[in-house]
């Protein structure tokens, strides 16, 4: 089995590929990334040297780049390279459509002229747009995206869908609420509370922060897509939620508690524009369907996440201070 993981140095695609390799040592991954502000090489330390693992540094909207690689033989793509951030999708909306809209647009290309088995799009409950009080998104719920990141991602599940469609093509698309975990970039909300409140810095919360977000353990996602990769059928879209649901100001309340830091830390800020009232998924499809199972609650797994923020601080202080760039040239440029 040859796999194409595209975005593999970002947060859930860095999991991914250290979760596939532990469970299949012998399945050949190839990690393509472009290493954007958000790709951080130091993330698949642990994995670097192992002999079924390769890098490559690409963007996934370079089609001559994307056919040379494809050229020589993949199997299955899984892709979760993307502009992935809301708040920079609301300054600047152009690159979230080159890499979300034309970058899977170039590997579905790429995909169909090879022949590959499986194509799995890695997409986000976002491009349901939001919820009122009740309810849940369900893969028949009609995409509504309100920000330009989300739209941006519906705009590649259209495609993704299409292809199958026209061309025949074996895709899956999963879309899965907020994760988190370890490698989270730390200017998302988890890890961005977690820096700040260590550093005794204000923490801003948007609006009256009651909106909502379902929150699912990193390697939860991991297994999800591992399992609709070998088992989805052809064609379908799978949701991945783990009935997690809290509120912003919640999550900001319980970081603040295990790390002992008082609450009048908490700023309010001007809300987000477009900003989503609450998000929540119905799993059902995934869990009767391919037998998926979550492995952690919300409890322990944000305590887990807050001790790997404690022990690895070198790892988002450097990312803070814009080291991981120099650390890039030297791991690989200096080579
Ligand atoms: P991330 O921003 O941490 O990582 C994205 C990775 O993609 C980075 O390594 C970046 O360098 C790479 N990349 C960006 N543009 C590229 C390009 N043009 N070519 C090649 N590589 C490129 O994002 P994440 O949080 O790990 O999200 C991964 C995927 O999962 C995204 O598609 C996102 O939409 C989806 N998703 C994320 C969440 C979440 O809570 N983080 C939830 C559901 C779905």
């Amino acid at each position: 089995m040859k796999l194409l993981v595209t975005g593999g140095a970002g947060f859930i695609g860095s999991n991914f590929v250290i979760y596939m390799i532990n469970k299949y040592p012998n399945y050949q991954i190839v990690n393509v990334d472009a290493l954007t502000y958000a790709g951080n090489l130091e993330n698949l330390q642990a994995v670097q040297d192992h002999p079924n693992y390769t890098f490559v540094k690409a963007d996934i909207a370079d089609a001559s780049a994307m056919d040379g690689i494809f050229q020589k033989g993949i199997d299955v793509v899984v892709n979760f390279a993307a502009e992935s951030h809301v708040d920079r999708s609301i300054l600047d909306p152009g690159i979230f459509v080159k890499t979300n809209v034309q970058g899977t647009q170039v590997l579905l290309d790429a995909a169909k002229k090879y022949n590959i088995k499986k194509y799995v799009q890695v997409s986000t409950d976002e491009v349901y747009g939001s919820l009122g009080e009740t309810g849940l998104f369900t893969e028949d719920t009609p995409l509504a995206p309100n920000s330009p990141y989300s739209a941006s991602k519906a705009g590649g599940d259209m495609l993704v869908r299409a292809y199958h469609e026209t061309f025949g093509l074996p895709v899956n698309i999963t879309r899965c609420s907020n994760n988190y975990g370890p490698y989270h970039f730390p200017e998302k909300l988890i890890p961005l509370m977690i820096a700040n409140a260590l550093a005794d810095k204000e923490l801003p919360v948007y609006g009256d922060g009651l909106n909502i977000r379902d929150w699912l353990y990193v390697e939860d996602h991991c297994s999800a897509i591992d399992l609709v990769m070998h088992k989805g059928v052809n064609g379908e879209v799978y949701n991945v939620g783990g009935n997690n649901e809290r509120t912003n100001i919640q999550i900001v309340k319980t970081i603040l508690e295990q790390l002992g830091k008082p609450e009048s830390l908490i700023h309010y800020v001007d809300d987000r524009l477009g900003h989503d009232r609450r998000y929540g998924i119905d799993a059902t499809k995934l869990t009767t369907e391919l037998g998926w199972k979550p492995k952690h609650n919300f409890e322990t797994g944000i305590k887990e996440t807050i001790r790997w923020y404690l022990d690895n601080q070198d790892w988002w202080k450097r990312i803070l201070s814009g080291d991981y760039k120099e650390y890039y040239n030297k791991q690989y440029a200096d080579r």
